[in-house]
């Protein structure tokens, strides 16, 4: 009887392993298995020692106003038109968000943007790509917008970047089911065309209220340059945004590349590695 559940757990190992070559492969970089495991161990507490939880903004960036304010939005404004001020909420930490019952759940959210028809990409979508994930999930990607599989399925990150993701989290012994996964903007642009700024200004609201409503994230890795400025609420160029540590409503926010862009630049997924490998050792950090 023991014999099958030994054989599944060796599979399991090889596939897991696989995955880990096949990542280090991907990544262009010999991080793991050209270095003596206890000796890695000791650089990687040496990092974790040298990096603060929440570093200042990056000093060399010389920031402009982005696109979108960091205002939190009466819930008025989560399913009204988005063209009037909105009124300023303190910052709320995610215990806060919690316990206000007043506020939509990630699943009224949901049925509520169903419908949205606050900019034009209304008439060109399929569905409305809210979002996948537990709200109580210590992790939130955030990428840019939905694709052509996001579009016909109605879940984000489920093409090939989506897969590429999903090898990423899982080299970092995460799995996606536990992680909450969304975009700047819930519908798809055209030909998977960057989001117009009035776009991202129009689709703001539901990404602010879809944060305040997950109920206790202790990261945010935000994945391309439209998830970084509006996080971060600073536009550069997207090297600039990796290895500082930012904030969004009280929520660390690390900024990385997008997988879609990693797979048109292999080169790039280096960084990609080393930011992910940052994800895993701040939730580790956070758990002590
Ligand atoms: S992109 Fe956002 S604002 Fe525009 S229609 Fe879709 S959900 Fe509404």
């Amino acid at each position: 009887m023991t014999e099958p559940l030994v054989w599944q757990e060796y599979l399991e190992l090889v596939r897991m392993i696989r995955q880990r070559i096949e990542l280090e492969k991907d990544s262009a970089g010999a991080y793991v298995f050209d270095e003596d495991p206890s000796r890695y161990r000791k650089r990687m507490a040496q990092q974790v020692t040298s990096v603060a939880p929440v570093a200042p903004v990056n000093p060399v960036a010389s920031p402009k106003p982005v696109v979108v304010p960091q205002r939190t939005p009466a819930l008025s404004d989560v399913t009204q038109t988005n063209s009037e001020p909105q009124p300023s909420v303190s910052k709320l930490s995610p215990q806060v968000v919690s316990s206000n019952p007043a506020f939509p759940s990630i699943q009224e959210l949901t049925q509520q943007a169903a419908n949205c028809q606050k900019c034009k990409l209304s008439q060109t979508r399929t569905q409305v790509v809210f979002g996948v994930g537990s709200a109580q999930a210590e992790l939130v990607i955030v990428g840019e917008a939905p694709g052509f599989y996001e579009d016909r399925d109605g879940i984000p990150f489920v093409g090939k970047a989506g897969q590429l993701l999903t090898k990423m989290l899982a080299a970092i012994q995460i799995q996606r089911q536990d992680v909450y996964i969304c975009n700047v903007i819930k519908c798809r642009p055209p030909e998977n065309r960057d989001p117009a700024p009035e776009e991202i200004i129009a689709c703001r609201t539901w990404l602010q209220a879809q944060l305040k409503a997950l109920e206790q994230p202790k990261l945010i890795c935000a994945m391309g340059k439209f998830a970084c400025a509006f996080l971060t609420n600073i536009q550069q160029s997207m090297w600039k945004y990796r290895g500082a540590t930012y904030e969004y409503e009280g929520v660390p926010v690390i900024c990385t590349y997008h997988p879609a862009y990693l797979l048109r630049n292999l080169e790039e997924k280096k960084k990609a590695w080393e930011d992910i490998k940052r994800v895993r050792r701040f939730l580790d950090e956070s758990r002590k």
